[in-house]
């Protein structure tokens, strides 16, 4: 094979579930020096992420660190540390990422029940409560924010519910991290997972992970070993933490480009970094509205950072996004799972969520929706306007 030329992306607008526009300063920190995982210097790198990780989920747990790996390891991270074989765990389905952690759950040997609720719409607690069946369940699942289809889960009586059923509280928060409230502690939840190439805007390839002190005392009781010897927390807390032995080599620079993005979260604050997704997600989603576009989840349990919307009938999926992505560099999502063909998954996390993003993903969308043949009903930038 002839040498290939140097790899040189190309510059896009990642408005699609993810990932997300990496800002400069962070692309900038992971390029910086090599150093040893076990160096003194890179410890107290190790420490700052860790303290910015509890900030960023709203949590005092010890057991907070990010794993080697993308959001999937932190998904499997938290099911087999947390389920034992035999163990009865109740996932809630709404959408493709509930439908992997029931498979997760599985393979790690437990008896999996079910909860599904529409694509698209919310649980409530009672309908997780119906599902459990007065059942004794060891862990209860659910996402917080289901990026297949922009639904977001409301925790509240979630806790209640984990503690009728004696079980531990685990949360998918790849979408939620940075871009929404977490709060792990003020919900009770014992275990969350997520990915730093969402709201975090740092590149893929890290998952933070949070254990409650009630979740790490389940860990430390197990009597099986947890299933996979790469994502046992037993072992890689004592890298993290304590006798700091070397467990697996750390992903130096990618921890070094975390470190920075969470920086930059915290120096803008977690409250206003919240507003702006929802100020922002809202202009978007008023704007895709105006032209006439079904947005697939109703208002009260939307996501702002991630937007589901249906593909108007007789419009080429492949068509608009290519288009998007050749005339104006603009990449954003197709549908997954049974959203697939039938919807496009817009997001607008972290470093892309700015109202200049939002401006050109609406007239954007509109130019290549017009060349389809669609007449967008009313003029969308006037529409996001008036919801700023
Ligand atoms: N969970 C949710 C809600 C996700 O959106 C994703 C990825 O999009 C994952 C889990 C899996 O993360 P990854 O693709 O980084 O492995």
């Amino acid at each position: 094979m002839p040498t290939p030329p140097s790899c040189s992306p190309p510059l896009r607008v990642l408005m699609g579930p993810g990932p997300s526009d990496v800002a400069p300063e962070v692309l900038a920190a992971q390029a910086r020096p090599t150093v040893g995982h076990l160096d003194p210097w890179f410890l107290e790198v190790m420490d700052q992420v860790r303290g910015m990780l509890r900030v960023a989920f709203g949590t005092e747990n010890e057991l907070t660190l990010p794993m080697s790996g993308t959001g999937s390891a932190g998904m499997e991270t938290c099911i087999v540390n947390a389920v034992s074989p035999g163990d009865r765990v109740l996932v809630g389905v709404n959408g493709v990422f509930g439908g992997r952690m029931v498979e997760l759950a599985r393979r790690a040997g437990a008896e999996v029940v079910a909860a599904t609720a529409p694509w698209g719409r919310a649980f409530a607690p009672e309908d997780l409560r119906r599902a459990a069946n007065g059942g004794r369940f060891d862990v209860i699942c659910v996402v917080h924010a289901e990026t297949s289809t922009g639904v977001s889960q409301p925790l509240d009586g979630l806790r209640g519910l984990a503690d009728a059923c004696g079980a531990l509280l685990l949360i998918d928060a790849v979408t939620s991290l940075g871009g929404m409230p977490v709060e792990l502690d003020r919900h009770g939840v014992d275990l969350a997972y997520s990915g730093t190439q969402k709201c975090l805007s740092a590149p893929p390839g890290l998952a933070p992970v949070s254990l409650s002190a009630r979740a790490g005392e389940r860990l430390s009781a197990r009597t099986a070993p947890v299933q996979s010897w790469y994502l046992d927390l037993s072992l890689i807390r004592n890298y993290w933490g304590g006798p700091r032995a070397y467990h697996h080599t750390a992903p130096v620079n990618q921890i070094y480009a975390l470190h920075e993005a969470l920086r930059l979260a915290l120096e803008e604050g977690l409250p206003a970094r919240f507003a702006r997704h929802r100020r922002l997600g809202g202009a978007l989603q008023a704007g895709l509205e105006a032209m006439g576009l079904e947005l697939v989840v109703p208002p009260a349990e939307r996501l702002t950072q991630l937007t589901a919307v249906h593909i108007p009938a007789g419009v080429s999926d492949k068509a608009v996004r290519g288009r998007l992505l050749s005339e104006f560099g603009l990449e954003i999502g197709g549908g997954l799972g049974d959203l697939a063909g039938r919807a496009w998954r817009i997001g607008l996390m972290g470093a892309a969520c700015t109202r200049r993003n939002v401006t050109l993903c609406l007239s954007a969308l509109s130019s290549a929706l017009r060349a389809e043949g669609f007449t967008p009903r009313a003029d969308p930038l006037a529409a996001a306007d008036a919801a700023l």
